[in-house]
Order: structure tokens, then C-alpha cells, then sequence
């Protein structure tokens, strides 16, 4: 039984239909895991009269988040390193904003979309994740790592809506109040526009997600260029589908963009990029690119960056600067998958 892939209901039925019984013993166990990161059955009372019991939970009991191999640290942000199960390694950022800490997580070891400008996409799609895998990301950082994390973002390694039924389920048990108690106004979703998976998302039960997508063109010639995804799902179906997309009361969906010098940065692609996005509810961060040793491609200059940011905000797009942390141990948009984590400087 591995608790990290249920949530409280969820484990409390299984726990029932294996042992027969109830919350009184299910509930304090899930809250340990949950809470404190591990389980000891000698710190809980209500099995000290039922060893039979706690040994048996001991036997089937499974807490796998894999192992930490590397980790490190630039700016604050700081990337680690986790090797799985089978021996493949996944990637996860945590970043602090403000007063929270944000983990950036993985939902599949590399990626099929094949975006030109990341790194991930280069590695092919070796396979997706457990739900239990990417909750576990979360739970290291929390638990192992002992940092507060109170916002997710999938932005990680995968596309998180070519994994979807695990990455619903892992939405469940992060937002379980029982458990890891994540407001779901603080998890974000983030795709390349898979049009399918947006409208299951917005049909998943409860309280939605925020969504955000991944745009970086102003046409769908341009956009097939760096986003292979973009001939089978162009960008006016994309639209009506966010249109489709329910949001939380003054909310909005995030919009990505990195901007490559002399690809997709010229006061035209602004202009466009606002009239596509104009019917939407938006905000857009700006990512000047982040490129890995030996790229053909470079970061927009500041004039550049500046110039394309302005006509923008000229058109009335909400637009905020997304910075460069973690661009040193390859931490940064775009640079996950495969990099060595550097210099790993312990938390
Ligand atoms: S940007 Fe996202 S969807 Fe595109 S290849 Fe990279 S990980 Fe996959």
C-alpha cells in the first residue's frame, strides 16, 4: 500500500478492506506520513494493544520517494536531484517567492512534445510518473529536504497532461486538507496546449487548477517551428479551448513566453502575441531563453526584452518579468533534463 498516491478517503477504504478497520487507526497514519514525513507505529497509541496489526502495516506499508542524489543551489532556487525506483533520475526546482516556497515538479522522465527550446524535449519520453512519484517530489521537499512548500507548479520535467490521470490523481492528494493541505488556487498546471487534456482538466472534480500555457509564438508558423504539438493542435482551437477553461473568480490563465533572440522578439510577434491573447483573462511571463553550453541560440538582449515587454504592456497585457534564477545549475526554464546538478551546495 503506498499512502503517498491516496488521498485520506481513498486510504481509509482501502485500510478497511484489508485490515477491517476504521478512521480511528487509518486517519492517524495517513497524518503521519502526511505531516511528518514518516511512519512510527511505536508513537501511536491506538496500535499499541493490536501488535499484530502494526506489524502487518510494517509489511505493506510502502513510503518510496526515491533517493536524493544531487542537489544544488543558485540564488536561492535550488534543484534536486531524484533517482527513482528503476535507477532513472528526475529533476525538481524549488523556488522562493516572497514568503512561500514554490516546488517546480516532474510528471514524466524526459518528454515526447519535442519543444525546440528545451532540454527536456531532447531526452525523448523514457516514461511518465506514479502518482506516487510525483507526490513524493513534494514530500522530499517538505520532509527530507525541510523546506515549507506551499505552491506547486508542473513545469518540470514531462508534459503533465500527456500524464493525466496520474498528475488528477496527484492534484487530489496534494490538495487533500487531510493531508498535504495545498489550496488548489496554489497548484498550477502548465501545458504546450494539449486541447483534450485541457477540457478533462476543467471537467476535474472540485475546485480547479490554474492553468498555464506554454505560447512563445505569435502564428502557428512560427509556433510549429518550436512547438511540434502546434501542427496536430493550432493556435485557434487552443484559444477557444482556454476560452472553454473555468477559472477561479479574479483569476487568470498564465501565459509563457521565452523569448529567443532574433527567433520570436520582434515588436511585430509582440503585436500579434496581444491580439491572440486579447478575448483571454491573461497574465504573461516574459522568459528571456536560457541557453544550455554549446546552443545555437542566445537570450534576447535587455533592449530586446525591454522593447518586446513595452508593446505588450502598450496592447494592454499584463506581462511580469520571469527571472533567470537557477540558470548556473541549469535550474532555469527550459534547462531541465539530463544536466549535471553542478557544484551541489547543501540547504
Ligand atoms: S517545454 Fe515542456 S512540453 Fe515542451 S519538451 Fe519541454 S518539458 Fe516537454
Amino acid at each position: 500500500m503506498n499512502i503517498l498516491d491516496q488521498t485520506h478517503d481513498q486510504f481509509a477504504e482501502s485500510f478497511f478492506q484489508r485490515y477491517g478497520k476504521r478512521t480511528f487507526y487509518s486517519t492517524p497514519v495517513y497524518h503521519q506520513v502526511m505531516h511528518c514525513g514518516s511512519v512510527d507505529l511505536d508513537r501511536l497509541s491506538c496500535f499499541s494493544r493490536l501488535p499484530a496489526l502494526a506489524g502487518q502495516l510494517r509489511r505493506d506499508l510502502v513510503l518510496d520517494t526515491g533517493r536524493v542524489v544531487a542537489q544544488a543551489k543558485d540564488h536561492g532556487v535550488v534543484k534536486f536531484i531524484t533517482r527513482l525506483a528503476d535507477g532513472l533520475d528526475i529533476e525538481s526546482v524549488i523556488i522562493p517567492m516572497f514568503r512561500r516556497f514554490t516546488l517546480c515538479v516532474s510528471s514524466q522522465v524526459g518528454c515526447r512534445m519535442g519543444c525546440r527550446f528545451c532540454r527536456t524535449g531532447r531526452m525523448g519520453l523514457l516514461r511518465s510518473l506514479t502518482t506516487a512519484e510525483i507526490v513524493g517530489q513534494v514530500h522530499t521537499a517538505r520532509h527530507r529536504l525541510g523546506v515549507d512548500v506551499r505552491n506547486v507548479v508542473f513545469m518540470g520535467m514531462g508534459e503533465p497532461l500527456d500524464n493525466l490521470d496520474n498528475v488528477m490523481q496527484a492534484i487530489r492528494v496534494l490538495s487533500d486538507q487531510r493531508g498535504m493541505d495545498i489550496a488548489r488556487r496554489y497548484i498550477t498546471v502548465s501545458t504546450v496546449g494539449l486541447i483534450g487534456g485541457i477540457d478533462r482538466l476543467a471537467g476535474m472534480d472540485g475546485t480547479p487548477v490554474n492553468l498555464a500555457i506554454s505560447l512563445n509564438a505569435p502564428d502557428d508558423t512560427l509556433r510549429s517551428r518550436l512547438m511540434p504539438v502546434n501542427r496536430a493542435m493550432p493556435m485557434a482551437p487552443l484559444r477557444e479551448a482556454l476560452l472553454r477553461y473555468p477559472l477561479a473568480r479574479k483569476s487568470a490563465i498564465f501565459v509563457e513566453y521565452v523569448l529567443i533572440d532574433g527567433v520570436n522578439d520582434r515588436p511585430e510577434h509582440a503585436l500579434a502575441v496581444a491580439r491572440y491573447l486579447a478575448p483571454l483573462p491573461v497574465k504573461l511571463n516574459l522568459i528571456a531563453y536560457n541557453p544550455a553550453p554549446g546552443d545555437a541560440w542566445k537570450a534576447p538582449s535587455t533592449e530586446s526584452y525591454t522593447r518586446f515587454r513595452d508593446r505588450l504592456v502598450a496592447e494592454k497585457i499584463f506581462v511580469r518579468r520571469r527571472g533567470e534564477k537557477g540558470g548556473r545549475i541549469m535550474a532555469a526554464c527550459g534547462q531541465l533534463g539530463g544536466a549535471a546538478a553542478g557544484s551541489p551546495e547543501q540547504l
